[in-house]
């Protein structure tokens, strides 16, 4: 009984983390995947969103990448740093 209650924690965090990760809804998925903890598999599988603030889309290859990434991990290229914001000191 211990071992099950285990699992199912494990299997909520991890289903949460991987979610997250995907730009995926990490609470949801983290109920979830407690509940069956075979959706873990299913969301390790599922493409990952864009989600504003985690993650980004590559402008050269198109795909899925981290917000903070300084080179896409699908095409290798460097990412065009966005503009430094000049604040107006009077
Ligand atoms: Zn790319």
């Amino acid at each position: 009984m211990v071992r099950y209650v285990l699992l199912v924690i494990i299997a909520g965090i991890v289903g949460g983390i991987i979610a997250r990760r995907k730009g995926r809804s990490p609470i949801w998925w983290s109920i979830l995947c407690a509940i069956v903890p075979l959706l873990i598999i299913v969301i390790a599988l599922l493409p990952p969103l864009v989600s504003e603030g985690y993650t980004k889309k590559c402008p050269y290859c198109a795909e899925i990448i981290k917000e903070d990434a300084m080179f896409c991990k699908h095409c290798g290229r460097e990412q065009p740093i966005e503009m430094v914001r000049v604040q107006n000191k009077k």
